[in-house]
């Protein structure tokens, strides 16, 4: 009913007052759930079911109004309403680099590349509280990591509350992002000064060691950071949007890597014969785990690959619904 156009030439336009209405009610909404009722709408899905959704009118109207309209322009007015801006600008306005670290839960988009490469590099770090100890040897002798005090004792890292930090399993606090990480210096440890707050967290930064990165647009395979972004620029230059990013995408690509693939597929082989890759989904929310362990590969952390593929094995889910994906 609504031929599948692609997206390759889209250009920003500016929406019409019902479309603005649409907005409005939507924009609430997780993105991902928008594309996914736009996609249903796309299908008729709403005249032919007649059944009452969970959605009210108001709702299912807005997804009707949309329905014809592209779902990267739809993303686009509805993160233009969401930051308070009214949906006047262009193209260059919104930006085509979207984060794919960040996903469809948290959309972030970006006009100049090398502010998304930025952001992208941010996803390959983590910071690790503590790391690098709690003192460390001055010319004035020890001093404490938290608050510089010299010379600190037992009883004095008990006041940082150094113990607060570490989970049942033993490991130390981690976080993607150095605000996170001055917030707990701040709550947990007392470290109340932000510039010393954030100078700290900036030493704790780790940088992951990864060996395999994939795409989620097409099932490719990386060794190197650089060239999956590289390769990724291409496709948004060429009209790919986070609506189109399949996370399912991401993990066959990984499962494809030097060291995996073969353990991959004899298991495939011997658990579920005649079954490709291509035909198990994989989701975001339950296996986001899942696509770091593999992107770190096989490793004394964690495990073997075949610990790997048995943890891809037990989150993978039969493609019934999605014949064509
Ligand atoms: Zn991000
Ligand atoms: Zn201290
Ligand atoms: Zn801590
Ligand atoms: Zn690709």
């Amino acid at each position: 009913m609504f031929p599948a156009t692609g997206i390759e030439n889209w250009q920003y336009v500016a929406p019409n007052p019902n479309q603005v209405k649409a907005i409005v009610a939507l924009q609430e909404r997780r993105d991902e759930e928008i594309v996914a009722w736009l996609a249903f709408a796309k299908r008729g899905g709403f005249q032919l079911q007649s059944r009452n959704w969970t959605l009210s009118r108001e709702i299912v109207g807005a997804f009707l109004t949309l329905g014809n309209c592209e779902d990267v322009l739809v993303l686009h007015w509805i993160h233009e309403a969401r930051a308070g801006g009214h949906a006047d600008g262009d193209i260059q306005k919104a930006g085509i680099y979207w984060c794919t670290g960040c996903g469809k839960n948290k959309p972030k988009c970006y006009k100049n590349s090398d502010d998304w490469r930025r952001e992208e590099k941010q996803h390959e770090a983590t910071y690790v509280c503590m790391l690098g100890g709690i003192s460390e040897m001055t010319n004035l002798g020890f001093k404490c990591t938290f608050c510089n005090a010299t010379n600190p004792n037992n009883r004095h890292f008990e006041k940082h509350s150094i113990h607060a930090c570490v989970s049942a399993s033993g490991h130390l606090y981690s976080c993607k992002r150095r605000c996170d990480m001055v917030k707990h210096l701040a709550k947990i440890h007392g470290v109340n000064y932000r510039p010393q707050a954030e100078a700290l967290a900036s030493q704790r930064k780790h940088t992951l060691e990864k060996q395999a990165w994939s795409c989620g647009f097409c099932v490719t395979t990386f060794s190197d950071f650089q060239q999956r972004l590289k390769h990724l620029q291409l496709h948004f230059e060429q009209g790919k949007t986070l609506a189109d990013w399949n996370f399912t995408t991401v993990i066959q690509g990984l499962l494809q890597q030097p060291g995996i693939d073969e353990a991959w597929k004899a298991k495939l082989a011997v658990s579920l014969p005649g079954v490709e890759t291509s035909d198990l989904v994989w989701l975001d929310s339950a296996s986001k785990e899942l696509q770091y362990k593999l992107e770190v590969g096989p490793s004394e952390d964690e495990g073997s690959a075949e610990a790997l593929v048995e943890a891809a094995y037990a989150t993978y889910l039969l493609n019934w619904t999605f014949p064509e994906q």
